[in-house]
């Protein structure tokens, strides 16, 4: 059987007539032409010289044009790439000199900006913008509609998705069409996907979470989504009066809850809320259960694995936690020096088995061989803790771990600490060097404005909650933290902008 992942996708459409895409121009694609659509697409690829295994290296801005080139790239066999928008000429040099894809398509504006890159990394470069125009889809319209989809094993690479890459050099990691796949499948089961759902696709389309998550699960239920070109406050709640899910990053929810028309009423035809990428607070979960009457659910996953864990559809979606593991998926929680699972309950290194576990890192043997053991469990860098009912709980990513004077710090707990305080929004603790301690215990905060806080009020209020050890050498006041476009908090930055403070 072919496991191409366009497929499988193919054979499960029952209703070509329905509707697959909508724009917030008006603009309409059913089953029927999106798959027409990509053949011309898979069509003009292979007449631009793509064959499959060929990596298909893609920075563009969000349009149907580029959903249809993803899945044509699949169609055809080869190995889609996409890239952040936001990546500089320099980066992309880097990426396309290390992926050495046949092509590479950006945006018309960037060609000029980008054609020395793609010609020392030997790719020949088309264009697409965020209108779906441009000398790619000037190739796909005059080709015909009819392609033969290349015969896959669940195995073969689907996808290069390079890491956001915080610290060291950005991994590729190859993604397989078994991969892709098996975790649609898993998260339509999970969340009770119909082909009934209209989902407010709001999410960049070069990360997992748009671009796997919420496309992948869409299609492989015949479902719709409205597909916008970014997070827009006032379209969603336009929409939200005949859509059916959401899937955001926990700043969509903060900014959300900062509206006043967020209520039940507005959002009493919705029936799913999903948050993940970057931790949801207890507080936004519970702020927006009592504002909307919703329960958002929480998942976690990440580039290398897909989604791990899903706070259950029928069940208690517990604030704090990202729930259970998936079906299919196994979690277990190890020491992070010697790998040995721990007792159930004691935090440690989470690391995960399963079909959604990526094949290893583009052409880094040694760090695919550091993090993917020889028996499937992927080492996350997510330092968790299971409890008694199965809940996972994200304490932190492991390279945010502080150890101060000897002692392990994990700046969740003074974080959640820091939070309760009033006048404070939201905070963040690091680890800075310091002759005495190795690291000093250092908090970020942002305050609400009201009431004015010093930092002797912080301080103080830390005193008799934290042992003195967890308690912040110094507080740092800052009007909000820096956070990259997938609303994960960017410590490594603040690191880096603090590095010297111990040392004046
Ligand atoms: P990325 O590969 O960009 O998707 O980033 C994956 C990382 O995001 C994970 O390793 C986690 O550190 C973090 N992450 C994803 N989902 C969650 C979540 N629900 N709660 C906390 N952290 C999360």
């Amino acid at each position: 059987m072919n496991a191409n992942l366009f497929d499988i996708l193919a054979r499960s459409i029952t209703d070509a007539g329905a509707t697959a895409i909508e724009t917030p121009d008006g603009a309409r694609i059913s089953y029927g032409d999106l798959v027409a659509r990509t053949g011309r697409m898979a069509n003009a690829l292979v007449a631009l010289g793509v064959k499959p295994d060929d990596r298909v290296a893609v920075q563009v801005e969000k349009s149907v044009e580029a959903i249809i080139l993803y899945l044509a790239t699949a169609r055809a066999g080869a190995v889609f790439l996409p890239l952040n928008t936001g990546y500089t000429a320099a980066e992309i040099a880097y990426f396309i000199g290390d992926a050495e894809p046949s092509l590479f398509v950006c945006d018309p504006a960037r060609a000029a900006d980008l054609t020395q890159a793609a010609e020392q990394a030997g790719a020949r470069m088309v264009t697409l913008d965020a209108k779906g125009k441009g000398s790619l889809s000037d190739a796909a319209a005059s080709a015909p509609s009819g392609f033969d989809i290349v015969l896959r094993d669940k195995d073969d690479l689907a996808a290069l998705l390079y890491t956001s890459g915080t610290t060291g050099r950005s991994k590729g990691a190859m993604l397989t069409h078994g991969n892709l796949v098996s975790n649609a499948l898993s998260l339509r089961e999970a969340w009770r996907y119909t082909d009934k759902d209209v989902l407010i696709h709001a999410l960049p389309i070069f990360h997992t979470h748009g671009l796997f998550v919420a496309t992948n699960v869409t299609l492989f239920s015949g479902a719709s989504m409205i597909l916008l070109p970014k997070f827009d406050p006032e379209r969603v709640f336009d929409l939200m009066a005949r859509a059916t899910v959401l899937m955001g990053v926990p700043t969509f929810y903060v900014r959300l809850l900062e509206d006043d028309r967020l209520n039940a009423e507005t959002t009493a035809h919705m029936r799913l809320f999903v948050s993940g990428s970057a931790p949801l607070l207890a507080e936004t979960h519970r702020a927006w259960r009592v504002r909307s009457g919703h329960a958002i659910l929480e998942r976690y996953g990440m580039t290398e694995t897909n989604m791990n864990t899903s706070n259950p559809y029928d069940g208690a979606r517990v604030a704090g936690t990202v729930g259970l593991a998936l079906p299919g998926t196994e979690v277990i929680v190890t020491d992070p020096e010697s790998g040995v699972e721990l007792p159930q309950g004691e935090i440690g290194m989470i690391e995960v088995r399963g079909a959604n576990v990526f094949k290893g890192y583009w052409r880094m043997p040694e760090k695919t061989a550091a993090e993917l053991r020889a028996n499937g469990f992927f080492i996350t860098g997510d330092l968790g803790r299971i409890d008694d009912n199965g809940y996972v709980h994200i304490i932190g990513r492991g390279k945010d771990l502080i150890i101060t004077g000897g002692y392990n710090v994990y700046p969740k707990e003074i974080e959640a600490e820091i939070d309760e305080i009033p006048g404070v929004l939201e905070s963040a603790v690091i680890g800075l060097a310091h002759k005495d301690y190795g690291e000093a215990v250092t908090a970020v905060v942002v305050p609400t404005g009201s009431p004015a806080l010093t930092e002797a009020a912080i301080v103080a209020a830390l005193e008799g909650r934290l042992a003195r050890f967890k308690q912040p050498k110094r507080v740092i006041f800052m009007d909000e933290l820096p956070r990259n476009t997938m609303g994960k908090v960017q410590k490594n930055l603040l690191r880096d902008q603090y590095a010297g403070l111990y040392h004046k």
